[in-house]
């Protein structure tokens, strides 16, 4: 891999100072040793577990080109290659800066609710036919994460996609400020951390800050349902910033039609600059069809040949944990992993594609939604309706699945348990060929588990 960072590049983005007279350079950005690559360049950032600066010496040893430090590191040689900083973390925001503001290609940032990461794969997969492109890692969306997308960024690639997320109020803004988007999409506003933010209201107020870093006459894209369009319209309108809306009414600027939803595909068509052009994606979901909307509507504002466009959506597949298929085993059947995490929205849309995939037993495996706060009981209950339409029989983990659990109708019961852990062995014996199960769960109620043990070994 190229360089990435020249030493006169780093001095000029934080202002540090080198121990030794210094020539060599990064080719990547790393402030984990656990995942660090040779000639990566170190940032030992403080975190409130962990500080990075305890992590030095290991880093120089995996081959660090240099780590970026604020504090003396006793345990190291006196020629150690060090950036000495007041403050990593500002560094770090400053490298995000300065490798934005070097880079000339054109930059696409994803917030909302929901499938912030799968519409950011979805373009990364579909601008990929037109260039290169550079791309936040995972779920890389927040104070840490959009400053080293940005830092990791080859000045040279025509295209960024950033991927900006939130849980309290005011984060957005900073970021997107950072990221300057040439195009902002807003996925969805829906109640994920509503614990934090207490209302839909705020919540919808906060992703439309991302427009406020949009310079004008450029394009954000939302679907026409979206909680709040009044909000972001009104932002649209003060910072100069085309709005469109896409979604299945005449009135949506991109408008979807003839959708025709099945266990392993999807169609659609787009009408889009007074053109119709037509879609397939090959991973089953309602879902998908509106981030892929989101998608196009981006690749439009960046006047892209549409139907390459729609060439390249069709081999996209969902990644892992995020609606991934996999074979049920030993039994015959299929597992629609979900276990990545969990808002009251992605259950319901993962219940309707439950629902699309099983023409025989429909299972949920569903653990507790986190981070709801006051909201939680009442939001869990609200899952119930969409339960009794799309299942057939439902097994719960967590304190909060255990109240939906009890109003459930005896038939439906499949058994309930505290952690994912203790509900495995109930139901293995249970299972059946052409069953289709949805697993699913907040993250940290470790879901993944039972994928493991009800998927053949990969
Ligand atoms: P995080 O905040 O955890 O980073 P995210 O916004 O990146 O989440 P994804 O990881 O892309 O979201 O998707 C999480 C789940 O949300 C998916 O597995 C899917 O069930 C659901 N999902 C994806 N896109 C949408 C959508 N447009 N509408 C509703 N649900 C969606
Ligand atoms: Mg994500």
């Amino acid at each position: 891999m190229s360089v990435l960072w020249t030493k006169d590049d780093l001095v000029k983005a934080t202002g540090g100072t080198f121990s030794i007279p210094f020539t060599s350079v990064g080719k990547g950005i790393s402030i984990d040793t656990r995942t660090l690559q040779k000639d990566d360049i170190f940032i030992a950032i403080t975190g409130d577990k962990n500080d990075g600066h305890d992590y030095v010496s290991k880093a120089l040893q995996a081959g660090a080109a240099c780590a970026i430090v604020s504090k003396k590191i006793t345990d190291l040689e006196s020629n150690a290659p060090l950036l000495y900083v007041d403050d990593t973390f500002k560094a770090l925001t400053d490298m995000g800066r300065y490798g934005r503001s070097r880079f000339r290609g054109k930059t696409i940032a994803v917030t909302g609710s929901v499938g912030k990461t799968t519409t950011k794969e979805m373009l990364k997969s579909t601008l990929a036919t037109f260039g290169t492109v550079h791309a936040a890692a995972g779920s890389h969306n927040n104070h840490l994460g959009v400053p080293l997308t940005l830092a990791r960024l080859p000045e040279h690639y025509d295209f960024c996609v950033c991927e900006i997320g939130m849980n309290h109020s005011g984060e957005i803004a900073p970021l997107a400020a950072l990221a300057k988007p040439d195009i902002a999409i807003v996925t969805e506003v829906a109640s994920s951390h509503l614990g934090f933010m207490k209302s839909l209201e705020a919540i919808a107020i906060e992703k439309s800050q991302i427009i406020t870093a949009l310079s004008p006459n450029n394009t954000v894209l939302l679907p026409e349902h979206i909680y709040g369009l009044q909000i972001f319209k009104e932002t649209a309108q003060q910072y100069q910033a085309h709005l469109q809306t896409i979604g299945t009414s005449s009135t949506a600027d991109i408008q979807i039609d003839c959708i025709d939803l099945r266990a392993n595909q999807s169609k659609f068509v787009l009408r889009i600059n007074h053109h119709t052009i037509s879609f397939l994606l090959s991973s089953p979901g309602e879902h998908l069809v509106r981030n892929a909307a989101l998608v196009v509507g981006a690749a439009n504002a960046l006047n892209l040949e549409l139907h390459n466009v729609s060439a390249a959506l069709a081999t996209f597949k969902t990644g892992k944990g995020r609606g991934q298929i996999l074979p049920l085993f030993p039994q015959k059947g299929i597992v629609l992993d979900e276990t990545y995490n969990a808002s009251t929205l992605s259950v319901k849309t993962a219940l309707k594609t439950l629902n699309l995939l099983a023409p025989k037993r429909k299972i949920a495996i569903l653990g507790d939604i986190l981070e709801l706060a006051e909201h939680s009981k009442q939001e869990h209950l609200s899952l119930l309706p969409d339960l009794l339409e799309n299942t057939d029989l439902v097994f719960g983990c967590g304190a909060m699945m255990n109240i939906v659990f009890e109003q459930l109708p005896q038939s439906m019961k499949g058994h309930w348990c505290a952690s994912a852990q203790e509900l495995i062995p109930f139901i293995k014996p249970i299972l059946q060929d052409n069953d289709t199960l949805l697993i699913k769960g907040s993250n940290s109620m470790r879901m993944n588990i039972i994928v493991t043990a009800l998927t053949a070994p990969a």
